[in-house]
C-alpha cells in the first residue's frame, strides 16, 4: 500500500503503482558502447481507482505514453512496483509475473492505441482483427467468434455487415472504434487509452469521447487516459495526474488541478487552456528555456530552471510528492504556500 492510497478501503483501487521507473541506455561511439541514461519515467507514484478515469498529461517527451505501457508491460520496468488488484487472483504483482503468468491476467489490462491507421494490420479483415484476441485465449471460433465479433461492432456503434471488411475502407473515427472492439473483446477492467483521440478530427473527438464515456459506464471500465490536450482531458478525466521529465508533479481530481493547482507547471499548463469567450483568456505564462532533457536532467526540482518561483533549496533538493489538500498531491516545496492560478482567474 502506497501513502497515497494509505486512507482508501482497499477494494476500491485496481492500480497502485510505486516508484516506476524505465531508463532506456543512450549507446554512442565505434563500439557502441554506455554513454548515458534517458529517465523516460524516473519514479513514478500513482494509483487508480475502480471505475474511475485518470488522466495523464505532460508535454510531448515527459513520460506518459512510456508510463501507460511500462504499466501494462507492453515495455519492460528498469525499476519500481506495478499491482494490480485482478478480480480471480486479487492483488498480483505485475512486474514480477513470467510470461504465463502475464498472459493470464493480460484479458483484464488492455490498450487502446494513438494511431488507429497504423494500429490495424491493413492485411486483415475486421473479423480477425477484432476477434484475434479471442481466437489467441481460445475463448472462441467458429460461428461463436463471429457472433461475438459482430456483437462487440454493434457495441461501438458499427455494422456488424462490415466484418469482412479491410481497415482501407474506414476513416479514422471508425478505425479507432476498431481499435476499442478489439480493446473490449475480452472484458478487461483497465485499458490505457494512449492518446486515442489525437490523431483525429475535432468533430470525430467528441464522437470516440462519448463512446469512450458509455462504454466505460456500461462495461464499468477503468480508464488511464493519456493525452497532451487539456480541454479532452478535463472533459473524461475523474482525476489528473501531471508528469514533467518523467516524475509526476501533481495528482489531484480534475476540478481542483484546474481551478487550484498547486505546481507552478500545472499553473503554466493551465494558462495555456484556450477558452472560447475571449473575455475569460488570460495571458499565458511564459516559460522560459526547454523542456529539460531527460538524458541529462538538471539536479533538484527539475522544472527549476524554467520555475518562476525558484528559490536556492529548489535547485539542489528533489521535492517530495506531499498531499498539500485533501486528496490533492504536488511535489514543489513551496506548495500550499504560492498563490498560483486556476483555469478561470483573469490577471
Ligand atoms: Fe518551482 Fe521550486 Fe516548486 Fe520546483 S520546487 S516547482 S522550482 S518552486
Amino acid at each position: 500500500m502506497t501513502e497515497q492510497t494509505a486512507t482508501l478501503p482497499k477494494d476500491d483501487v485496481l492500480l497502485e503503482v510505486k516508484g516506476l521507473k524505465k531508463y532506456y541506455p543512450v549507446r554512442g561511439g565505434f563500439i557502441k558502447r554506455g554513454v548515458g541514461t534517458v529517465k523516460a519515467v524516473d519514479g513514478l507514484d500513482l494509483f487508480v481507482k475502480k471505475g474511475e478515469t485518470l488522466g495523464l498529461v505532460g508535454e510531448s517527451g515527459c513520460g506518459k505514453t512510456t508510463a501507460g505501457r511500462t504499466i501494462l508491460r507492453l515495455l519492460e520496468p528498469t525499476a519500481g512496483e506495478i499491482r494490480f488488484n485482478d478480480p480471480k487472483q486479487g492483488w498480483v504483482n505485475v512486474e514480477q509475473l513470467d510470461t504465463k503468468q502475464l498472459r493470464a491476467i493480460r484479458p483484464n489490462m488492455q490498450i487502446i492505441f494513438q494511431d488507429p491507421f497504423s494500429s490495424l494490420d491493413p492485411r486483415m479483415t475486421v473479423q480477425r482483427i477484432v476477434g484475434e484476441p479471442l481466437e489467441i485465449n481460445k475463448l472462441a471460433s467458429g460461428q461463436e467468434l463471429k457472433d461475438r465479433v459482430a456483437e462487440l461492432l454493434r457495441v461501438v456503434g458499427m455494422r456488424p455487415e462490415y466484418m469482412s471488411r479491410y481497415p482501407h475502407a474506414f476513416s479514422g473515427g471508425q478505425r479507432q472504434r476498431l481499435g476499442i472492439a478489439r480493446a473490449l473483446a475480452l472484458n478487461p477492467k483497465l485499458i490505457v487509452c494512449d492518446e486515442p483521440v489525437s490523431a483525429l478530427d475535432v468533430s470525430i473527438q467528441a464522437q470516440v469521447l462519448n463512446l469512450l464515456e458509455d462504454l466505460q459506464r456500461d462495461f464499468n471500465l477503468t480508464y488511464i487516459f493519456v493525452a497532451h490536450d487539456l480541454s479532452v482531458v478535463e472533459h473524461i478525466s475523474d482525476r489528473v495526474a501531471v508528469m514533467y521529465v518523467g516524475r509526476l508533479v501533481e495528482l489531484a481530481k480534475t476540478d481542483d488541478l484546474y481551478y487550484t493547482p498547486q505546481h507552478p507547471y500545472s499553473e503554466a499548463l493551465m494558462a495555456a487552456v484556450p477558452k472560447p469567450d475571449p473575455r475569460q483568456r488570460e495571458r499565458p505564462i511564459k516559460l522560459p528555456g526547454e523542456v529539460a532533457s531527460p538524458v541529462n536532467p538538471p539536479t533538484g526540482c527539475y522544472f527549476h530552471p524554467r520555475c518562476r518561483y525558484v528559490q536556492d533549496i529548489c535547485k539542489t533538493e528533489v521535492p517530495p510528492l506531499k498531499e498539500v489538500l485533501p486528496e490533492h498531491w504536488s511535489a514543489c516545496h513551496f506548495a500550499g504556500e504560492l498563490k498560483l492560478r486556476g483555469i478561470t482567474e483573469t490577471t
